[in-house]
């Protein structure tokens, strides 16, 4: 059986001298994984060693759900702009490559996730390579946001998650909390220990994502280091891309 598809590389493994596993999220089939023959030979079917993020058509023979399928056919389109000379910009196109690989089962279809995705890639790849890290934070947020919603994990920044109430610019305190999948009030953060205060700005910014685009690096670094956190917990370990992302903190 051949599968054709529209897919991105988000992961790939060396695999003997001259062969590498690479999985692919493709439009139609959703996440699949192939071996491909021969691609670490200078001369291969397809042009070199298969690289992560880069995009483009697939052939696949035997892609049945038990076995691994042979990718025959990939005309890959790398990357060729911002995401080559600005090590932000890659760092974070490799995060969110990773979380799509942990937060998506095998052939299972997310055809608006893909387009979310590879619209993701080409905006962050169309920045010039000096562009500020805010812009490329900014587009890295907004995928994020857009990934949790589409595997059905959208956190509710409108009320409190555990009483319901409301969100308004009003409210003294905010807190997220990743077992509640949301935000808490503060009558409510006493019931969750792992919750973390948020600012006005964040919080503001969360229930209305129209503002988002208006917030400042601090601001995004801040919802940044929230979703890291909820990644965490929700995945059960820390991506490994995490620490690219996060800013540092100063040595204290
Ligand atoms: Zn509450």
């Amino acid at each position: 059986m051949l599968t054709k598809d529209r897919a991105v590389c988000i992961r790939t493994v060396d695999y003997s001298e001259t062969s590498q596993i690479v999985t692919f999220f493709a439009r139609v089939t959703g996440k699949i994984s192939a071996i491909a023959k021969g691609s670490r030979r200078r001369k291969s079917a397809f042009e070199g060693p298969i690289e992560v993020l880069s995009v483009g058509d697939i052939v696949l023979a035997g892609a049945g759900r038990d076995g691994l399928a042979t990718l025959t056919e990939y005309q890959q389109r790398p990357m060729s702009g911002g995401l080559r000379k600005n090590l932000f910009a890659l760092d974070s196109a490799l995060f969110a490559s990773e979380l799509l690989n942990r937060l998506t089962h095998d052939h299972d279809p997310h055809l608006v996730l893909f387009d979310q995705f590879t619209q993701f890639l080409e905006d962050v790849d169309a920045l010039p390579g000096s562009a500020p890290r805010r812009d490329i934070l900014l587009q890295l947020v907004l995928f994020q946001l857009a990934l949790l919603a589409e595997v059905g994990l959208r956190p509710n920044f409108k009320s409190c998650a555990n009483c319901g109430q409301a969100f308004s610019s009003a409210w003294r305190e905010s807190y997220f909390s990743s077992p509640a999948n949301g935000l808490v009030c503060r009558d409510c953060e006493m019931s969750f220990p792992h919750r973390t205060r948020l600012s006005s700005a964040a919080v503001n910014a969360l229930a209305n994502l129209r503002q988002l685009a208006q917030v400042d690096e601090r601001t995004l670094d801040e919802i940044e280091a929230v979703l890291i956190h909820h990644f965490t917990e929700t995945l059960g370990h820390r991506p490994k891309m995490a620490r690219h992302v996060l800013k540092a903190r100063p040595q204290s």
